[in-house]
C-alpha cells in the first residue's frame, strides 16, 4: 500500500469544488449555520436550519491562514451578523 491518495485529488471537477471541512455553528436565533470550508479554509457556501427550514447564509471566513480564525454568517432568519471562532487544527473533515 502506498500513500498515494492525496496524489488522486486531481479527479475533482474544477467547476465543482468540494468541500474540505465543515464549521458548525449555532445562531442567537437558535438556527444551526454551517460552513463549507475549501483546504484553505475559504468558505464555499454557508448554510442555516431553522425549523426544517435550509437557507443560503453568506458566510466568509476571516484570517482563514491562521491557526484560530473566525468565520462570520449573515444569519437569514434573523439578520444577525454572526461571528465564531474556530481552531483550525480541530476543524471537522467534511465527508
Ligand atoms: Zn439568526
Amino acid at each position: 500500500m502506498t500513500t498515494a491518495e492525496s496524489l488522486t485529488s486531481s479527479k475533482t471537477p474544477a467547476n465543482a469544488p468540494l468541500a474540505a471541512f465543515v464549521a458548525d455553528s449555532r445562531c442567537e436565533c437558535q438556527a444551526s449555520l454551517r460552513a463549507e470550508l475549501d483546504g484553505q479554509r475559504n468558505v464555499l457556501r454557508g448554510t442555516a436550519f431553522l425549523r426544517g427550514k435550509r437557507e443560503l447564509a453568506p458566510a466568509h471566513a476571516i484570517g482563514a491562514k491562521g491557526e484560530r480564525f473566525d468565520i462570520g454568517w449573515a444569519c437569514p432568519f434573523c439578520g444577525r451578523n454572526v461571528l465564531r471562532s474556530f481552531d483550525s487544527s480541530a476543524l471537522p473533515r467534511a465527508r
